[in-house]
């Protein structure tokens, strides 16, 4: 998308907005699977938590995606998108058995990620097969907030707890036809990944009625140019050959599977927004912009980079800002950053605000939330309306009363 796309569309659809590269979209898939070409079958499930617009999950769904969710209302927004129950995992971490039934009654395919639910509902649904989520015990994740494989972790039920699963199988007559692994978000060491692969190989072993086996995912996507990411084609290569071979040596004809959010969307998606002022103090230039941390919060949440570039001015000469923004408390995007020249009214862009940016935002400090825009071919679509006053007090009673 070029600069003057992106200006042509907060001109079209307003300030902020969330714009979609969907080229993008469709060559990081592209990539995804010609590295795992080797592979007879492979099975992408898109996490939808990192971008969960029916647009989207449509486009991806194209491609030859599924979808893995973790509620049971992104269950029912990949249907309503379009996508088959066969082609939706539910993969969800302490919710409520009745959810769990919920899911299997819509016919997609079921991830279990505790002993206790995975024995109540196998005594309850033994024709309903299940995958069960491990817990490798392994660190492969960045931040320690998404780092989900460790020891004290709350996910998946641990590999030491194998003979227990087997148990509960047995006991049941359940089936287990498959089994995960989500080490967490930011895979830098493929060496680690595959460590962690090998124990879950070794507990594949264990299944007779095994058809497929999720790597889960955590690809690491560049933030800035000359970022580390993972090397994806090299990891395509050395996990193909390993699992092409695990297969012929058990003469099983599994599928591989992964289920990637942020490598998928996190680089096609940018956040426009408009510079309402500038400020100088006696210690920074600060550009304050019309969102905040209602609308992208990864920044403040996990001190998440994302590249600012003003695209209103683009080879203005350049300075050092603080771009902050319009919430009543702390709301830093990026401290320190070489912009060029900054002026009120200019359109920044955020980089990489295509994953957990729009899904996390909120409406506080009663703001609305952003429009959403998929650029399909040069043409951009609104994929969903902005926010207006009605849908802030759309669910509100007031009441009468004396005070
Ligand atoms: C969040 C999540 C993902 C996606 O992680 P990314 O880092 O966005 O690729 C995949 N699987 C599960 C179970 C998740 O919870």
């Amino acid at each position: 998308m070029t600069h003057q796309d992106l200006l042509n569309a907060v001109e079209e659809f307003g300030s902020p907005l969330y714009v979609y590269d969907a080229d993008k979209i469709k060559s990081q898939y592209k990539r995804l699977t010609d590295a795992f070409r080797s592979v007879d079958k492979l099975k992408i499930h898109y996490a939808v938590k990192a971008l969960s617009n029916l647009s989207v999950l449509s486009l991806l769904n194209k491609l030859g995606a599924g979808m893995d969710t973790v509620s049971i209302q992104e269950v029912k927004l990949a249907l309503e998108a379009g996508v088959l129950p066969q082609d939706i995992i539910y993969t969800p971490n302490g919710v409520s058995l009745e959810e769990i039934e919920e899911a299997a009654e819509l016919g997609v395919k079921i991830n279990i990620d505790n002993l206790s639910i995975l024995e109540q509902f196998g005594t309850r649904h033994p024709a309903i097969p299940v995958c069960v989520r491990i817990n490798p015990h392994v660190m492969a994740g960045g931040n320690t907030n998404i780092s989900v494989g460790h020891i004290d972790s709350k996910f998946g039920i641990s590999i030491h707890q194998l003979p227990h699963i087997k148990r509960i199988e047995s006991n049941t007559g359940m089936i287990i036809n498959g089994i995960h692994m989500h080490t967490g978000s930011d895979i830098l060491d493929i060496d680690v990944f595959l460590y962690a692969s090998e124990i879950l190989f070794e507990a594949a072993t264990h299944f007779e009625n095994l058809e497929f086996i999720d790597f889960g995912s955590g690809f690491k996507v560049p933030y800035r140019e000359g970022d580390i990411e993972t090397n994806l084609e090299e990891m395509g290569e050395k996990l193909s050959k390993r699992f092409n071979k695990f297969c012929a040596e058990r003469n099983k004809d599994l599928t591989l599977s992964f289920e990637p959010g942020k490598f998928l969307v996190s680089e096609a998606g940018k956040f426009l927004a408009r510079v309402n002022a500038v400020k100088q103090t006696t210690s920074t230039v600060f550009a304050q912009i019309d969102s905040g941390f209602n609308h992208l919060i990864r920044p403040m949440l996990y001190g998440s980079r994302h590249e600012i570039a003003n695209i209103s001015n683009p080879e203005g000469r350049e300075r050092f800002y603080s771009v902050v923004g319009y919430i009543c408390e702390t709301d830093t995007f990026g401290n320190n950053r070489r912009i060029s020249e900054i002026r009120e009214g200019d359109i920044l862009s955020f980089g990489n605000a295509g994953a957990y940016c729009m899904t996390m935002s909120s409406n506080y400090n009663s703001r609305y939330r952003p429009a959403e825009v998929l650029m399909v071919y040069g043409k951009a679509h609104l994929i969903r309306e902005r926010e207006d006053f009605e849908d802030l007090i759309r669910r509100q009673k007031l009441i009468e009363m004396e005070a």
